[in-house]
């Protein structure tokens, strides 16, 4: 991530290619689960992976002010750095770090998931010795086999650990394979494994605590999975989980991909274009390149294959998308009913985003590679400068 001055000058461009984050689209993204969740759900913005590419600290600010009332991170680092930044909400580590970290959390006060009594018990002494009690938050393995103690385990943990004064659970929670599935059968299998383990916690004397499970999917569509708190992640950057929930939320997107021409030319007719010259002109055409390329999130395995908006039209991308930069073919016309002016140098070209009347989608280019936007959104937030508008 590019280091971003806090004084004035923050929002200077020192390249023409650049990711904008719309934050009355975040606020509205929250607005929006708190109205799905209800009162009497709280809200957990999940941030991890520098905020699905939208930027930990700035986004976590604007949520954390918007109502959202914890934070949710997958590293110990990403939860340093959020603390590094004076954020003080409590943040949950999602999945159990490596036993040497405990200090580290206690230091920093990041509340572990936790699966395994060797964590638990060193998780204690390290904030015993310190005088203090950790929080955890239990992980239970409901049947997506990734994390998580098993169901018929939990009470035989919570006894060995009882013992322990330096640890306090804060919660538990399980996490759904097949939230944004279209088949209910194996989300209702975990849903009632996890509310029987809930159940076996409170008739074995233990208290619970915060109850959660449901991701973006299940979120929109599984209110009996809402419980006590919800861990927001896609949705909360304006992206369904699938199109299992198309309608049912409303949604803003909050990540544009943006960039200036840097070079236009007309070459002619034959000539090839970027590595390998795969792509020949038919001459006539303008060929604009943008600065920006696979190093910046823009798949190479997108060459040739996807489009961008410039003068409000869909151009095409044309030859081989580079490390640093990629090529547009613009087809200047004089007609009437589809004029598109030619393209100068500087101006604006839009690689996600709305632009007039257009607009590309993260979802379009994740249909594209076979993947999910998740994926596409991280890639764009690595390498180029995000202005938050
Ligand atoms: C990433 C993650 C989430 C957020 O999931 P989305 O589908 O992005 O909403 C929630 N819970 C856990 C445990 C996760 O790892």
């Amino acid at each position: 991530m590019v280091e971003q001055d806090e004084e004035q000058g923050e929002q200077e461009l020192t390249r023409w290619a650049w990711v904008e984050i719309d934050t009355q689209a975040l606020r509205h993204n929250v607005k929006e689960a708190k109205r799905l969740i209800g009162p009497r759900c709280q809200l957990m913005a999940v941030v991890k992976a520098d905020a699905y590419g939208h930027g930990a600290v700035e986004t976590a600010r604007v949520v954390l002010d918007e109502g959202a009332k914890r934070l949710a991170v997958a590293t110990v680092d990403e939860g340093i750095e959020l603390r590094r930044a004076g954020i003080t909400a409590p943040i949950l580590i999602l999945a159990e770090p490596p036993v040497s970290t405990v200090k580290l959390l206690v230091d920093y006060n990041l509340t572990p998931t936790v699966d395994t009594t060797e964590f638990a018990i060193a998780l204690g002494d390290a904030a015993d010795a310190q005088g203090k009690v950790a929080d955890y938050h239990l992980g239970i393995n409901t049947g997506m086999n990734r994390i998580g103690i098993l169901p018929s385990q939990i009470i035989e943990f919570l006894r060995a650990i009882d013992f322990h004064r330096g640890i306090h659970l804060e919660g538990v929670f399980t996490h759904y394979a097949t939230a944004d599935e279209p088949d209910e059968w194996d989300f209702r299998q975990q849903l009632e494994r996890f509310q029987g383990s809930v159940q076996a916690i409170r008739e074995a004397g233990f208290d619970p605590g915060i109850v959660h499970s449901a991701n973006s999917a299940a979120i929109i569509r599984y209110p009996e999975a809402h419980f006590d708190m919800a861990r927001l992640g896609i949705s909360l950057y304006g992206l369904h989980p699938s199109s299992m929930t198309w309608g049912m939320a409303d949604l803003q997107p909050v990540m544009s991909v943006k960039a200036r021409a840097t070079f236009v030319k007309t070459p002619m007719v034959g000539e090839g274009v970027s590595y390998g010259l795969h792509y020949r002109t038919p001459g006539g055409r303008q060929i604009v390149t943008l600065p920006l390329g696979y190093a910046d999130g823009m798949r190479r395995e997108l060459s040739g294959r996807c489009q961008v908006l410039i003068g409000g039209k869909r151009c095409n991308q044309v030859g081989n998308i580079c490390m640093d930069q990629m090529m547009v073919e613009v087809v200047p016309s004089a007609s009437l009913l589809n004029p598109v002016d030619p393209v100068e140098y500087g101006d604006e070209a839009v690689i996600v985003g709305r632009q007039g009347d257009e607009q590309i989608t993260l979802d379009e280019l994740a249909d594209k590679l076979g993947t999910i936007t998740h994926e596409v959104a991280i890639g764009f937030g690595h390498r180029m400068r995000r202005i938050y508008v």
